[in-house]
């Protein structure tokens, strides 16, 4: 069983080559696994790939290890999933950040809307890469293979007009009180024609402050359908995570890929 799942996008992995894990992937093996020579560890390209990698040398500045074959990581889930979400507080968003990477969600797309209390600024260099980072780490506590895309924030209206043609699109919204999430996504899914691929769903969350109406007809106008995730006002976070968890499982998504 390896001790420690890690992620090292951007570092080609070479079965049969020895490679000096990066700095902060070091100490977690040496300084808190302990790890000595001959421990296995399990690398992540984060694109699907998987490889065992064998430690072979731990010194105090470096440790080593030898890459071994590469083996297929956890499929996608069957839906791609893009959480389209209001800017939030840091910690609310770094949790949604985090559970929604868990869930298997493809995208994250930070969305500027007229009551977001979290400013774009905030979205600096620093924060993107503590965001990143939370999104590595739980990819790696998960078991999954595929690190989720972290967009940059951009308008409501401009994340309605990048889904693709045919995506399906949906704002829950707290005043929509007919339309279930999962009624809706499988009718839309049963209406698409038999055999075509699974569509793609984007999930439009709001700010702590919600949508505005305007932002809501807005969504309506651009073809987005308004659903209802009950009588309760859910938090921005709590929202997001349910109506992806949800999404994936209304279409089957959540029963996909080989049981661990
Ligand atoms: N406008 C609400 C208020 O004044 O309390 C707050 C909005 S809520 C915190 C943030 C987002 O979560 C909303 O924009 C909506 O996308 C989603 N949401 C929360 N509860 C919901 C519900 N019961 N049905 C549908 N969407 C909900």
């Amino acid at each position: 069983m390896p001790a420690g799942r890690f992620l090292l996008s951007g570092v080609a992995l070479v079965p049969g080559a020895e490679l000096t894990l990066p700095d902060e992937i070091a100490h977690q093996a040496r300084d808190v696994l302990r790890l000595g020579s001959g421990a296995t560890l399990r690398l992540l390209d984060g694109a699907g790939s998987e490889y065992p990698a064998e430690i072979v040398r731990v010194a105090r500045r470096e440790v080593t290890a030898r890459v071994g074959e590469r083996q297929e990581g956890l499929p996608q889930p069957a839906v791609r999933l893009t959480l389209c979400l209001g800017l939030l507080k840091a910690a609310r968003f770094e949790w949604a950040l985090q559970k929604g990477t868990e869930l298997g969600v493809a995208t994250f797309q930070p969305l500027v809307t007229e009551r977001a209390v979290a400013a774009t600024e905030e979205f600096g260099a620093a924060r993107r890469r503590r965001y990143e980072r939370i999104v590595a780490e739980a990819l790696e506590q998960c078991g999954g293979a595929w690190l989720p895309e972290l967009a940059v924030p951009c308008a409501l209206e401009e994340a309605l007009d990048a889904a693709p043609a045919n995506a399906i699109r949906v704002i829950p919204w707290e005043e929509e009180a007919a339309a279930s999430l999962t009624a809706t996504l499988r009718a839309e899914a049963a209406a698409l024609r038999a055999g075509e691929a699974q569509p793609d769903i984007w999930l439009y969350i709001g700010p702590e402050g919600g949508f505005s109406a305007r932002e809501v007809e807005r969504a309506r106008a651009a073809g987005a359908l308004p659903v209802t995730l009950g009588p309760r006002i859910l938090r921005a976070e709590t929202a997001a995570i349910v109506a992806a968890a949800l999404a994936m499982d209304a279409l089957g998504a959540l029963n996909s890929g080989p049981p661990r």
